[in-house]
């Protein structure tokens, strides 16, 4: 197979592993930058075209789309299942992960437990809005945030009023969230592949910080997790129509409650974490799916 792999820059650690792990199974690998990829959408032949030239004879892609190009990004995904070629992960998934509201009404919708989470356009009510997701200490998250920044931790009443004052006059997007004091800063990054969660890790926050994202300072090691968090994930990842995820989960005195669903999960962090070659189980996963996709464009055929 030609896989094309849509990263922006070949020498991060996620494209270079997913790079070895196609070459090791004898496929072909080619880089695509797709914020350069231009498309024609057109219904009877619809293209993507690449420095100049016509994209072609790809057998399948895998998106690797951080969450601030994920826009541009989906709609590339996008345009190359209207080509009919095989994407790891659904656009329309790519599209619901990026928004962390969207994601997370889906989730409840679906009994998934979240940790209670507030959303308001408006000042006007503050108080009832920090009664409505059960007082202070809380946490504050901008919907555009990533790798923890634009995540506060109001620690009482008028801090948390302040801070939500303070973005809402700038007119940035927030949730207002339960603090789960329980899970002391840590959390569980649960990575999916198809129906299974084939590594978990534990990321701890560094001392005197409550984020415990890797780039925070955070630091990580292989978990076991139980069998209701590894369920978890997999719903998660389902409901919202990723075949591959990272799923983020708190746990919390009730049970796993789930931070984010990630559609581009990083693979250094968990790789190293747990030692497991989830590059490798990636390029499983995608042929065989290809393999399902064979068969059932023979059976339509045929039929
Ligand atoms: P980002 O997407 O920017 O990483 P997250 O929502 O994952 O933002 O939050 C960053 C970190 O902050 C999490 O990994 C977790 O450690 C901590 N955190 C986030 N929300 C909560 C919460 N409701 N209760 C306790 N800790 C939280």
């Amino acid at each position: 197979m030609k896989i094309a792999i849509l990263s922006r820059n070949k020498k991060l650690y996620s494209t270079q592993r997913l790079i070895e792990a196609v070459k090791i199974r004898g496929h072909q690998p080619v880089v695509v930058d797709f914020l350069r990829c231009y498309m024609n959408i057109a219904s009877h032949k619809p293209t993507i075209h690449f420095h100049g030239k016509e994209l072609s004879n790809i057998d399948a892609v895998i998106p690797r789309i951080g969450s601030s190009v994920s826009f541009y990004g989906a709609a590339v995904v996008r345009q190359f299942e209207m080509m009919g070629i095989l994407s790891l992960v659904k656009s329309v998934g790519i599209t619901r992960a990026q928004d962390k509201l969207h994601s997370l009404q889906m989730l409840s919708c679906k009994g998934i437990g979240l940790p209670i989470t507030g959303f308001a356009n408006r000042p006007d009510e503050i108080e009832d809005l920090i009664r409505m997701v059960g007082g202070a200490p809380l946490v504050i998250k901008l919907l555009s945030g990533t790798q923890g920044i634009g995540v506060v931790l109001a620690e009482t009443k008028q801090a948390a009023s302040s801070v939500i004052e303070a973005f809402m006059g700038l007119k940035a997007n927030i949730l207002v969230q339960e603090y789960i004091k329980e899970a002391k800063g840590a959390d569980i990054r649960c990575f999916v592949i198809g129906n299974k969660v084939v590594a978990a890790m534990e990321r701890k926050a560094k001392s005197g910080e409550f984020r415990s994202n890797l780039h925070r300072g955070g630091s990580s090691r292989l978990i076991k997790i139980t069998p209701e968090e590894r369920s978890t994930a997999i719903r998660s990842a389902k409901i919202l129509g990723l075949s591959v995820a990272g799923v983020d989960i708190l746990r919390a005195n009730h049970g796993p409650v789930v931070m984010e669903v990630n559609s581009s999960p990083g693979l250094e962090g968990i790789e190293k974490a747990t030692g497991k070659d989830v590059a490798g189980m990636i390029i499983d996963f995608l042929e065989k799916t290809a393999e399902l996709k064979g068969k059932k464009t023979v059976r339509e055929n045929t039929s």
